[in-house]
């Protein structure tokens, strides 16, 4: 399934990509099925578990869709979790971007956090301040989405955990991340997360460690490798990470990114008011976003 949260009179909704057009969920459940009423949004509908997951399944096997159907073109989508607990991010996990820099090949993943605050969904503005931050850069990864409380599971249990993948812009501030000592600011500015366009559920992505993905800027690719590049897969990850806090459902895993990022460039080179930044993986789809700077 591709899972989306759109907005509706204000308000989210969960939807249902199929082809080019997005099922109202909710709508659709209550007209077919009734008797259960399915959550309004995302993190909502994986906090609910299995059972409220088979609804949806049930919902989308029910029949005719189409009046519950509008074309996509015609919905505003926001990111698909707008409201996770915690973001993990992980740095240098990508092979050649680690090469890229001239750096030591970690020895245990390095984590930080961009705070949640930080989500904007497709077709949002990235905005800065210029007179805060003058050296904005993309970063494509590929983000897993927890489905299940995670506490202390082991690498070969992992996947049970995970409920889907979606694509992130782990947007960075290298001026201050690299000025603080530790990367969270320069990695948390508000609207520095973008996420979606939807979530592609586990089952449609049996392997998600050989999907090709890519960065656009201004339609030039500037990042162009595969997930095969990792270095701490997705279960050595969700083990580390588990084995010190709870991941709890809607909590969003950053994966890495791979070389071609700005800062590492000669000369290097720097997102700027008016650029439009693509971020797409294989098998996903593309998540699109401007760059607005605005003085405050
Ligand atoms: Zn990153």
């Amino acid at each position: 399934m591709r899972l989306a949260t759109f907005i509706q009179d204000g308000r989210w909704r969960l939807g249902a990509i199929v082809g080019d057009e997005i099922i109202d969920l909710a709508s659709a459940h209550d007209a077919r099925l009734g008797g259960y009423h399915l959550p309004s949004d995302m993190r909502s509908l994986l906090e609910a578990g299995p059972d409220a997951w088979s609804e949806v399944e049930r919902t989308l096997a029910s029949g005719d869709l189409a009046p519950f159907a509008r074309p996509l073109t015609g919905v505003k989508l926001t990111a698909p979790i707008p409201n996770p607990s915690k973001i993990v991010a992980v740095g240098q996990n990508y092979m050649d971007h680690v090469k890229e820099q001239g750096a030591e090949i970690p020895d245990h993943p390095i984590i930080f956090t961009k705070f949640p605050t930080s989500v904007i969904g497709p077709d949002d503005e990235i905005r800065w301040d210029p007179g805060l931050t003058s050296k904005v850069d993309w970063e494509v990864e590929l983000a897993v989405v927890i489905g299940r409380e995670a506490r202390r599971v082991p690498a070969d249990r992992a996947y049970e955990y995970v409920f889907g993948y979606t694509i992130a812009n782990d947007v960075s501030a290298r001026d201050l991340q690299f000025a603080d000592g530790q990367w969270v600011r320069g990695k948390s500015l508000d609207t520095f997360c973008p996420l979606g366009p939807w979530i592609v559920t586990w089952d449609e992505i049996p392997d998600p460690h050989e999907l090709p993905l890519r960065c656009l800027v201004n339609g030039e690719v500037v990042q162009d490798s595969c997930t095969d590049q990792m270095i701490f897969q997705i279960p050595h990850l969700i083990e580390f990470l588990s084995r010190a806090f709870t991941l709890l459902p809607g909590d969003v895993i950053l994966t890495g990114t791979p070389p071609g990022v700005g800062h590492f460039r000669t000369p290097p080179r720097y997102l700027q008011d008016g650029d439009i930044v693509t971020v797409e993986i294989e098998e996903i789809g593309a998540l699109t976003n401007s760059c607005h700077t605005q003085a405050q």
